[in-house]
């Protein structure tokens, strides 16, 4: 059976599932356990669950049908099954980050935006597979194996949340949690054909987070609509006392805001997004959403980000000079696993870590270190944080001009499994429309804008200012609706 199969239905969004529960049309617990089913039919192909939270969604559920029988309000996700990146804790489920080294390790506390979901009356169904500490492009270093795009098995699903990408994609969740540091909510999102949302900086809290690059990471939703999109955003925004970087900036009603036209509102087409690499069904699918737009009443600007050929590299020297950092605490002291034949401390410290990490993840500590390192700091990680502040100029400029930025969220579809795992430079290459939004800390979203030829999804990117989600949600759902 192919996931096709499994989930030939209208996929059900976090707003019909309130509904059919509010109605008495379906009980929570029968909705949760069919997304239970589904998963049993489906993922021996996908492959995007790690754990099933299972009691504690059957439990949820049947508070939410306790409320319905009671006739109390319902919250705004009552009921809503949906699966979360393994990159975040759930108290008394495992969190892995995808790697060997967390295995055995379960959390003692939530997340903030798990409990801010569960609060809001989601059910959490599980936790999803993702590259390793969330460092890759395409779910293949993922320690307990890939996952395959629901889309064409053959093909990635995109990374590093693929699994919550691909979750959505054929239907084993309503809608999930991801995070996106360099374009691991975007990038899966256009690859499974799905709506991936990148909220500003500080927007929504990163506590219970396993931190990748902690001035990079963002939390944020997998849906599919873009409505869905901006209820959850609704639901995961707003100051916590948990994470001092979150922002006391009014989270605003996200989902009334779609309801005003896009008309009048400016786009800015920046040119070095549309030069050589990308595949020209790509640009094909973005011109036509731009028209769409045109269509809907925006007015079409090219813009320049004159800074954008240096993104990659000022990224990958930024994320894994935090990310060395980060993960120093991985050690086999307090977490997960430990080596077993080490003879000392530093022994100890030694085999653990080379037992326990992926070949992608210490290829990272290593770049990371490096740059850090005495001699080479000034050279390597100043210099980065130089042209981050230029990067972050570029979209300011830009935003004196234009309300938001259309581009390509990748330069071709979903590629084949195994196609670069031998050359992590093309990987990278591959992140080169994402990572300048995590850089400026900027909000973005990614929204499916048409097919290939051979039926792989293409997604369009809108960028938006500091804050300004709720002018990207109207216009994905600008571009959505032309679909
Ligand atoms: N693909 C990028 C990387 O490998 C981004 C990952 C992410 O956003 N977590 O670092």
């Amino acid at each position: 059976m192919t996931a096709q199969n499994s989930t030939a239905a209208a996929p059900r969004t976090i707003h019909n599932a309130r509904h059919a529960i509010a109605s008495g049309e379906i009980k929570a617990v029968a909705l949760a356990e069919s997304y239970y089913a589904t998963i049993a039919a489906g993922d021996a192909n996908i492959h995007a669950w790690l754990a099933l939270s299972r009691e504690r969604a059957l439990q949820q559920a049947a508070r939410i049908d306790q409320m319905v029988a009671s006739g109390a309000p319902l919250p705004l996700l009552a009921g809503a099954p949906i699966g979360i990146k393994d990159v975040l804790t759930m108290q008394g489920a495992p969190a892995t980050a995808g790697s060997k080294i967390l295995e055995g390790y379960l959390p003692p506390y939530d997340a903030t935006a798990v409990a801010r979901l569960e609060a809001a009356g989601a059910v959490l169904l599980g936790k999803l597979n993702c590259d390793e500490f969330a460092m890759g492009s395409s779910n293949e270093n993922s320690a307990y194996g890939p996952v395959h795009n629901p889309r064409a098995l053959d093909r990635v699903p995109g990374g590093s949340s693929g699994g919550s990408a691909a979750a959505v994609a054929a239907n084993m969740a309503v809608a999930t949690l991801g995070t996106d540091t360099g374009g691991s909510i975007r990038q899966p999102a256009s690859f499974c054909g799905v709506v991936g949302l990148l909220p500003t900086y500080g927007r929504v809290s990163r506590y219970g987070l396993i931190a990748f690059a902690s001035s990079l990471d963002r939390v944020g939703p997998f849906t599919h609509t873009v409505e869905d999109a901006a209820i959850l955003l609704g639901v995961l925004a707003g100051h916590d006392a948990m994470d001092a970087t979150t922002s006391l900036e009014p989270v605003p009603d996200y989902a009334a805001a779609l309801a005003q036209p896009v008309k009048g509102l400016r786009i800015g087409i920046p040119e070095e997004y549309f030069a050589e690499g990308l595949d020209a069904e790509v640009r094909a699918a973005i011109e036509k959403a731009a028209d769409a737009l045109r269509a809907a009443g925006c007015t079409l600007h090219k813009v320049s980000l004159p800074h954008t050929r240096y993104a990659i590299p000022t990224y990958y020297v930024l994320a894994t000079a935090e990310a060395s950092a980060n993960l120093a605490r991985f050690d086999g002291v307090r977490y997960g696993l430990r080596a077993a034949d080490a003879t000392s401390l530093s022994s100890m410290y030694r085999k653990t870590r080379d037992a326990g990490f992926g070949k992608e993840v210490k290829r990272r500590i290593l770049l990371g270190t490096y740059v850090l390192s005495a001699g080479y700091y000034d050279a390597y990680y100043r210099k980065a944080q130089q042209v981050r502040t230029l990067l972050t100029r570029d979209f300011l400029h830009a935003y004196t001009q234009v309300d938001a930025l259309l581009t390509p969220t990748a330069p071709t579809p979903a590629f084949k499994l195994g196609e670069k795992t031998d050359d992590p430079l093309s990987m990278y290459l591959a992140d080169i429309y994402t990572v300048t939004a995590n850089l400026a800390g900027i909000c973005g979203i990614s929204v499916p804008c048409g097919n290939s030829k051979e039926g792989l999804p293409i997604g369009a990117q809108i960028l938006g200012k500091h804050f300004d989600e709720a002018t990207v949600l109207r216009i994905a759902r600008a571009v959505e609706q032309a679909q």
